[in-house]
């Protein structure tokens, strides 16, 4: 007989993967936990009109995604394609704005979306969802993206950009939705049916269209960025300003407009240089008005999700890359520093410290090159200048720094050095 296989694009996570899980979601409870978030559980399922209210009916996560059903009463019931619609439900219900105090909520848990399965893209998958009802000062909102830079960080993951932009509030957007509606019919011809169709439901979400072309067409539409009223301008300098004071590196990019309706003034985007297509690792942004909107006060808000597949995804890469890499990389270039950093290989492996070298001493740049694929952290480079002062360049791969110190000493200096 044939076997039951488990529902397309829903995955079993086998007793070999839980660690990973493990790992990334107490990492996420502590960071949070830490910023004064409380975890919260909703339930899987809620009432359909829940999600078309709070997330737009005319977004493809409502229109095409959704896992919707009649229940045996013959109620539209759907599984929850995110956690945010649930969380400010619950936030409502249960009055937890009566104090008017500043609420901060965590969860984490499954999500359900009709999407066409591929790598990084699942039919059920895990997100780590964070809100912060009750502000709408500048600081929360740097303070949440730090938060999350952070926790990337914390799980043990690089390379990945925050980026950063402002939707502006109703009435700003409204104005410049009109602007970028007659750029859109001046080359209608030229976008794609969605593209067209898009116009007239959500302009907005052309951004976010994949169709090269209509990508390149976009390059010269007006941005919203330069449109946004003078409130919403200071808000967003005083973000990028808090950001920069907490030390947090973003970019700011004027086409992350987020493909759902309730987002207004920051919104963000942690993106990953690793991830192939899927290359989002989780977004957010400040949704003032869905409290209201969803039949609670006028209570500002923001929030974020990150998805846990694709940070596991990003952590499995970077633990292989690490049991493959040696953490230290000698570069000599002439014949004594060769020697030297020869030597000097054998002493940092007596210590058990893993180190490899290109034996061959080749050009400076070959060498580097070497260094780059073996996946060193630190890159040790011995001139014949620095051979005699002494002193030894230590070039850090990951941060791109270089300092200088004193060869003598080195294998010490370097024995402390974080991988
Ligand atoms: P979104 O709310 O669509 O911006 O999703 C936030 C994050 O959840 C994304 O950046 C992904 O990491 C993750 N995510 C969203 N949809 C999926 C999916 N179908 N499969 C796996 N991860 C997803």
């Amino acid at each position: 007989m044939q076997s039951i296989q488990a529902v397309r694009g829903m995955n079993d996570i086998l007793p070999d993967a839980v660690g990973w899980w493990r790992r990334v979601e107490n990492a996420a409870r502590e960071v949070l936990e830490s910023f004064g978030y409380r975890e919260v559980r909703t339930p899987l399922a809620e009432k359909l009109e829940l999600f078309a209210r709070s997330i737009g009916e005319s977004t493809d996560i409502v229109e095409k995604e959704m896992y919707a059903f009649q229940d045996r009463n013959g109620e539209w019931i759907a599984l929850r394609p995110e956690a945010t619609a649930s969380i400010v439900r619950s936030y409502i219900q249960h009055g937890l704005h009566s104090d008017s105090a500043l609420r901060k909520l965590y969860e984490i848990g499954p999500m359900f979306r009709h999407e066409r399965p591929q790598k990084g893209r699942y039919r059920q998958f895990h997100q780590i969802d964070a809100e912060a009802f009750g502000t709408d000062s500048p600081m929360i909102d740097a303070e949440m993206m730090h938060m999350l830079s952070l926790l990337v960080e914390r799980i043990g993951i690089s390379g990945v950009i925050l980026h950063v932009n402002t939707l502006g509030c109703p009435e700003c957007r409204q104005t410049y939705k009109e602007i970028l509606k007659g750029f859109l019919k001046e080359k209608a011809d030229l976008f794609c049916p969605d593209c067209v169709r898009r116009r007239e439901t959500n302009p907005l979400r052309v951004f976010d269209c994949k169709v090269e072309k209509c990508q390149a067409l976009l390059d010269r539409a007006p941005m919203l960025i330069d449109y946004v009223c003078r409130d919403c301008r200071a808000h967003f300098d005083a973000v990028k300003d808090y950001l920069d004071k907490l030390a947090t590196r973003y970019e700011v990019n004027p086409r992350i407009v987020r493909g759902l309706d309730y987002y207004m003034r920051t919104t963000f985007e942690v993106i990953s240089d690793r991830l192939g297509a899927q290359n989002a690792i989780g977004g957010g942004g400040r949704y003032n008005g869905l409290v209201r909107d969803l039949g609670g006060p006028d209570v500002a808000a923001i929030g974020f999700a990150i998805g846990v597949e694709r940070l596991i995804m990003l952590l499995q890469q970077e633990r292989e890359q690490i049991l493959r890499a040696p953490r230290f990389f000698l570069v000599g270039l002439g014949e004594k520093p060769l020697e030297k950093a020869f030597l000097l290989l054998q002493q940092l492996r007596g210590r058990g410290l893993e180190a490899e070298m290109d034996y061959g001493g080749r050009s400076l740049k070959s060498q580097m090159r070497r260094a780059d694929k073996s996946g060193a952290r630190y890159v040790l480079i011995l001139g014949e200048n620095e051979l005699v002062q002494r002193q030894i360049q230590v070039r850090d791969m990951l941060a791109g720094t270089q300092e200088l110190l004193p060869l003598d000493a080195i294998v010490e200096g370097v024995e402390g050095l974080r991988d």
